[in-house]
């Protein structure tokens, strides 16, 4: 990259390097609270700081913000870990919130002891407020001015579990009458009765984001912390907290802000990603509808794909909103160029070629793919009677069907040229069966002057002895609203697609497909990309669609 391409958060490394901070102190973090699984959003921000560690070869924490026992678990933790490796990037050490509680009590001490902090035993209610408004002052809490002893006292026993949640807080003792109402003593420490996923019931008093995220930055020497921009009238208290306890010889920190990422057609904060899962509105967290990192792969989404989105998506200034066609659009290139082709029939009618030998099987060469070179082929077996597309058949249609209609020739892919002749119906008027005959001069590859002979239309199809049965679940979005958590007198769930998944029980795919392993990427011709579902089982493929080959979507 040459420096008219940096992203603004790479312009302020770069000037803090001009200004003098030495190359060997950068050091970037990525903090996800393990309160729900990552999604293209955390993308954003795993890609701009891991990118900042590739850039300067710089180090990269992979620090768990776990200061809330109440919403955090284990299990987020596992799948976290997961998917930042999945999408090719290695933390330099792996930390926790957790780690500095000791650390962070004893500060608060300190912070006691040199009068900037104190216990409030007032309720939630009554100090909201006081709080005051942006352009009133607040007033101050009647516990403001206690003695330090008292307040020492306090703090200790609400440590010792003596007080119950919510009847006694810590605050700092800053400012009541600040422009930046974060400033106006705020919460440090409260009181919550439950097991933490790591320390158990070593503590009962939990710190704040606030009061954490600062100093486990100064404590891992992080010199960038990069954050979204709704912590940016934070960073006037972190910088406060850092005043408190930093050694004025050690790297101080600085907080950074850049714009969060938004995608149309879903919502992206884990509490409404939660609520779907909770209410069963997807299967769980890597339902393929779901924006998470791990629905995404689920969904056949490659690493590769996720991190072209953060590169063409930006880093910027500004809230946006990025079209989710953006990112179908990189999954949808990088496909094209690494998935195997196949053929897979979603919605069977039988073909019957009458003038072909019955009995008769011919293996036929399949490129894998077209786009590479030396891709390698795969055997299609091909007989008398097929599989083809309902839909790719009319009786009768006019010169701008380009498929097959009685009289009318097509190619059959990687195979002959066809003609229909005529159809069988059931009583209810259905075509069951399309009788054709075929060139058996024009096989595909056979070097005849029939072979090279251009015809309107090519269909994909599957010989019926050959077929697999499969299962395909094809996507929508699952929301048919562009913002489904914009609007401040609706619930984002009322615009949730009640047709996101359609399941296809009885599709056909060629025998190629009963080797398909878990991550492996097809086209199936002219359908769209696809690829194995993990509740496939042997003898039981189910196919995940991921994206169609074209931006198919009505505006
Ligand atoms: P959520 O509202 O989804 O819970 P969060 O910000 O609370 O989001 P964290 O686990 O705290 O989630 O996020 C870890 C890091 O990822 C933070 O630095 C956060 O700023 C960043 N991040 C989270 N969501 C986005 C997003 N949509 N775009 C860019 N960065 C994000
Ligand atoms: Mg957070
Ligand atoms: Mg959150």
């Amino acid at each position: 990259k040459d420096s008219e391409s940096l992203n603004f958060i790479e312009q302020i490394v770069e000037q803090d390097l001009a200004a003098g901070l030495p190359k060997e102190q950068l050091r970037f973090r990525f903090p996800p609270e393990p309160n729900g699984y990552l999604h293209i959003g955390h993308a954003a921000s795993i890609c701009l700081n891991f990118g900042l560690g590739e850039r300067y070869n710089a180090p990269v924490n992979l620090r768990f913000d776990d200061t809330n026992p109440t919403k955090e678990e284990q299990e987020y933790v596992d799948a976290i870990k997961h998917d930042i490796e999945w999408l090719g990037f290695q933390w330099a050490t792996e930390c926790y919130s957790s780690d500095y509680f000791q650390q962070l009590y004893d500060w608060a001490i300190e912070l006691i002891k040199s009068g900037k902090a104190y216990v409030d035993k007032q309720s939630a209610e009554a100090m909201a407020e006081q709080k005051g408004t942006p352009t009133s002052p607040g007033v101050e809490s009647p516990h403001r001015n206690q003695s330090v002893e008292e307040n020492l006292d306090l703090f200790q026993r609400m440590k010792a579990g003596e007080f119950e949640p919510g009847t006694h807080i810590l605050r700092a003792k800053i400012d009541m009458a600040s422009p930046n109402m974060l400033m106006r003593d705020p919460l440090l420490y409260r009181i919550v009765k439950k097991a933490h996923h790591r320390t158990g019931n070593d503590w009962c008093i939990y710190p704040m984001y606030d009061w954490t995220h600062g100093q486990s930055d100064y404590l891992e020497s992080i010199s960038h912390s990069i954050c979204t921009l709704e912590f940016k009238s934070h960073r006037e208290l972190y910088d406060w907290f850092l005043d408190q306890i930093a050694d004025p010889d050690r790297l101080r920190p600085k907080q950074r802000e850049f714009a969060r990422r938004n995608l149309s057609y879903t919502v992206m904060s884990k509490r409404k990603l939660l609520e779907l899962v909770q209410s069963k509105t997807v299967s769980g967290w890597d339902d393929p509808r779901m924006p998470t990192i791990s629905g995404l792969r689920r969904r056949g989404y490659t690493p590769e794909s996720i991190r072209k989105f953060s590169e063409v998506s930006g880093i910027t200034k500004r809230d946006s909103v990025t079209d989710v066609s953006l990112l179908e659009f990189c999954i949808r290139e990088d496909l094209n160029k690494n998935a195997t082709r196949v053929m897979g029939v979603l919605d069977p009618v039988k073909l019957i070629i009458t003038n072909y030998p019955e009995g008769k099987v011919e293996m036929l060469t399949a490129e894998n793919n077209p786009e590479i070179e030396n891709s390698g082929t795969h055997e299609v077996p091909f007989s008398r009677e097929l599989y083809i597309e309902k839909e790719d058949f009319k009786e009768s249609a006019g010169n701008k069907f380009f498929r097959l209609s009685i009289g009318k020739e097509v190619r059959l892919k990687n195979a002959y040229i066809i003609k229909a002749e005529s159809v069988v119906k059931d009583n209810a008027g259905n075509i069951i069966e399309i009788h054709c005959t075929c060139d058996l001069d024009s096989r595909s590859g056979s070097g005849t002057e029939s072979s090279e002979r251009k015809v309107k239309g090519t269909l994909h199809w599957v010989s019926i002895q050959h077929a697999v049965k499969a299962e395909i679940r094809e996507y929508d979005r699952l929301f048919f609203d562009e913002a489904p958590d914009s609007y401040s007198d609706r619930n984002f769930m009322e615009f949730v697609n009640p047709e996101s998944l359609k399941i296809v029980e009885t599709a056909f795919v060629e025998p190629f497909l009963q080797e398909a392993k878990l991550d492996d990427k097809f086209q199936f011709q002219r359908l769209g990309y696809f690829t194995l579902d993990k509740e496939a089982q042997a003898g039981q493929l189910i196919f995940n669609k991921t994206v169609g080959l074209k931006d198919s979507w009505a505006k």
